[in-house]
């Protein structure tokens, strides 16, 4: 079984991504501009914030990150952003999730204006994508599709499945996948006989969010195979969604947790960012606008 390990497949992006950054910063005079806001103490959000902020610095990204306690108030949350909307020297905004409860999901998702909108989770963008319009996309999705080709894995005639409708990552990696000429089955937690329709995959791609979810039984002989989940697994280690013990002799390639879609997702942040921050450019001195 291949093993697809996200390293260098952002080793092989990173230098045209600098050159674009170099490029930007010659004809702007700054430097692409990234601003986070984190509401509450998550520990984990605390550390994604914090490698976001690592990974925009070491490329030459300058990196904000506005915090609130958990107790603040969604009107002043929903203030700071208009402001970075309106900020003409900020190209990225990015609202950490998860935010506390009294943060409606529908509402803070339009808060972000699309052009600036980092992570994607306008309407907008998914409807953009869902159209195969240009525009920003999810980072995740993004980082897969960029995982698949690296690897020089072909998705158009293929049966692809996918386990989870996330609105960050099942549900735009199914509109991409689609738009990629594959024939997509999307499975989420209320479809009955998970394994005889991941079964018929060509490509499987697993983002439940649920530790060892899918084993030997829910993979075609020779599928590849995507693990997107993430956990912390009760020897201390980092595990994913599936049971990569029982598929290696099975799958022809498959991405492993750590290592695999997870340097990916943070990567195509910064491309986000880079995108925003040149399109943004072209708008204001006329050229042709470019998009991720
Ligand atoms: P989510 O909880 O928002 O969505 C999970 C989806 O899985 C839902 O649509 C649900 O219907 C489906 N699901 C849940 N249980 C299921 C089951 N038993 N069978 C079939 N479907 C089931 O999660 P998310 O934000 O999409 O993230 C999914 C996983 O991916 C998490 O583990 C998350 O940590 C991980 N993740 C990793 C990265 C990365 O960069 N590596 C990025 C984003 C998310």
């Amino acid at each position: 079984m291949l093993i697809l390990a996200g390293k260098p497949v952002v080793e092989s992006l990173a230098p045209a991504l600098e050159q674009q950054i170099s490029a930007f910063k010659k004809a702007s005079g700054r430097s692409p501009r990234l601003d986070v806001v984190l509401v509450g103490d998550d520990p984990a959000s605390q550390i994604y914030v914090r490698n976001k902020h690592r990974e925009a610095t070491r490329l030459g990204i300058s990196s904000q990150v506005h915090s609130f306690p958990s107790s603040a108030d969604r009107l002043d949350v929903r203030a700071l952003v208009e402001r970075l909307n309106r900020d003409d020297g900020v190209d990225g905004i990015l609202i950490q999730r998860p935010l506390p409860r009294s943060f409606s999901l529908s509402e803070v998702s339009q808060w972000v204006l699309p052009s600036k909108d980092v992570d994607a989770f306008h309407p907008e963008l998914l409807g953009r994508l869902a159209l195969g319009f240009p525009g920003l996309a999810p980072c995740t999705p993004q980082g897969i599709l960029a995982l698949l080709a690296h690897y020089k894995v072909e998705v158009a005639g293929k049966v692809a499945c996918v386990v989870g409708r996330s609105p960050i990552v099942g549900k735009p990696l199914s509109y991409m996948l689609l738009n990629a000429n594959a024939s997509v089955i999307q499975c989420h937690s209320r479809t009955g006989k998970l394994e005889s329709l991941t079964s018929q995959a060509d490509l499987l791609f697993v983002a439940a969010g649920v530790p060892r979810l899918i084993g030997r039984q829910h993979v075609r002989p020779g599928a590849v195979v995507i693990d997107v989940g993430i956990h912390r697994m009760p020897d201390g280690g980092l595990g994913g969604d599936v049971r990569m013990d029982e598929i290696s002799d099975l799958a022809s390639a498959a991405s492993p947790v750590p290592g695999g879609v997870g340097p990916l997702t943070i990567f195509m942040l910064m491309r986000n960012v880079v995108a925003a921050a040149q399109a943004r450019l072209d708008t204001a001195t006329g050229a042709s606008v470019r998009h991720s």
